[in-house]
């Protein structure tokens, strides 16, 4: 029978989808496209017996070619322009003053959280959609994808699109109202591990020389550490940065955002304002218990899994107390490593607005990048109410 998995954030119960990807991997009616997530390379290698953190991208490219994907990506490229789209987004409500401090919008747990239980933070949130569903709407719909030969699609529409990713809610968001088709598939890291067990391939032996598929794979440190529990704000100010001329005059890298263990965090960014980082969603439950957040904080992430999506429901399962450190220090390695570091500069997202796009915030980018967010009413929290009225009815 078939096993679920539950979120940790209680988002959402996972419903294991491998077998349909890899029938429809086998029967190959439609060109394919896989995008995997930063979370996933830090840890699929701990589904192998290797120590967490470490990383095995070009391995796991490797794996996914021989599983029959015709197209590897990388989620990052599209975290590169999330970066783009959110951070325009953050310095025109600045400069507005309306719907601050602006909420990260990235993790569909929060999102989730916010729609059933505080939709009066709805304005507050950013209209950017998560880099999962940028991506996706780029390889089904956007010309620069097309631009990758007319055999992309093969006289078909569009292609089959996949996801691997860390997180159960991320199959949920797959089939949000006005995101829904831009994903076929969403796969968590466990489930890309039993595929390739599945398949017998022997994932330690392969080599680690596997390269993303352009133009949609490369991406900045930036795009990295959005894996990373403040990672989302610290690639946000690298690029505000840049935009508000204060890129000499700002560090690259803010540690006080970084780390897997404190539940608020917080940085003073001169020339923008105070920032803050919910590592979890009970940080940012007890954060909102208290008003002061409205007019002390500009911007606010909140990643509903502790340690960020490094600590995510899809992840490998691990008995090392210190797994998430681990994953974040290869994380912020990546980072490190990587020859560009701030979103802006990365060369392909420069030509997606010059062919595509036009300029960050645009209308087609709002087309094709942005979403937006509605009011739900949980049965449990309608019944609470209900019960609530009994009660004062009776009282
Ligand atoms: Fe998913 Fe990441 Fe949010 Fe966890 S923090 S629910 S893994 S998007």
């Amino acid at each position: 029978g078939q096993c679920t998995l539950v979120c940790p954030t209680g988002a959402l119960i996972e419903t294991p989808q491998w077998h349909e990807v890899m029938h429809t991997l086998d029967t190959h009616r439609r060109v394919s496209a896989v995008q995997v997530a930063p979370a996933t390379r830090v840890a699929i290698g701990e589904e192998f017996g290797m120590p967490p953190g470490t990383v095995s991208t070009g391995r796991m490219i490797n794996a996914l070619r021989k599983l029959g994907f015709d197209y590897v990506f990388d989620t990052n490229f599209a975290a590169d322009l999330t970066i783009m789209e959110e951070g325009t987004e953050f310095l025109t409500r600045l400069k507005s003053g309306k719907h601050l401090p602006l909420f990260t919008s990235c993790c569909p747990g929060w999102v989730n959280w916010v729609e059933i239980n505080r939709p009066d933070l709805l304005p507050h949130l950013s209209t950017t959609k998560s880099p999962q569903q940028m991506h996706g709407a780029l390889t089904k719909r956007g010309a620069f994808a097309r631009s990758l030969g007319t055999d992309f699609t093969q006289g078909k529409k569009e292609p089959y699109v996949v996801s691997v990713m860390p997180c159960t809610a991320k199959k949920d968001e797959a089939l949000r109202p006005g995101v829904s088709g831009d994903i076929d598939h969403v796969l968590t890291t466990r489930e890309l591990a039993r595929m390739i067990k599945a398949r017998g391939i022997a994932f330690n032996a392969l080599q680690e020389d596997g390269e993303f598929d352009n133009p949609l794979g490369e991406s900045t440190g930036a795009a990295q550490i959005f894996g990373a529990s403040g990672g989302v704000m610290e690639a946000v100010v690298r690029t505000a940065a840049h935009f508000t001329g204060q890129e000499e005059a700002l560090p690259l890298e803010w540690h006080q955002l970084r780390g897997v263990t404190e539940g608020v965090k917080e940085a003073d960014i001169p020339g923008i304002g105070k920032v803050a980082i919910c590592n979890g969603i009970a940080a940012a439950q007890r954060m909102l218990l208290i008003d002061s957040w409205r007019e002390e904080y500009v911007a606010i992430e909140v990643m509903a899994c502790v340690g960020g999506c490094l600590g995510g429901g899809g992840e490998p399962k691990s008995m090392d107390p210190k797994v998430l450190q681990k994953r974040m220090q290869a994380i912020y390695a990546i980072d490190r490593n990587t020859p560009r570091r701030r979103s802006y500069e990365n060369r392909d997202i420069q030509t997606l607005y010059a062919v595509e796009l036009e300029k960050p915030n645009s209308h087609r980018a709002h087309e094709l990048l942005h979403t937006s967010y509605a009011a739900r009413h949980s049965k449990r929290l309608l019944l609470m109410r209900f019960l609530d009225c009994v009660d004062r009815r009776d009282a």
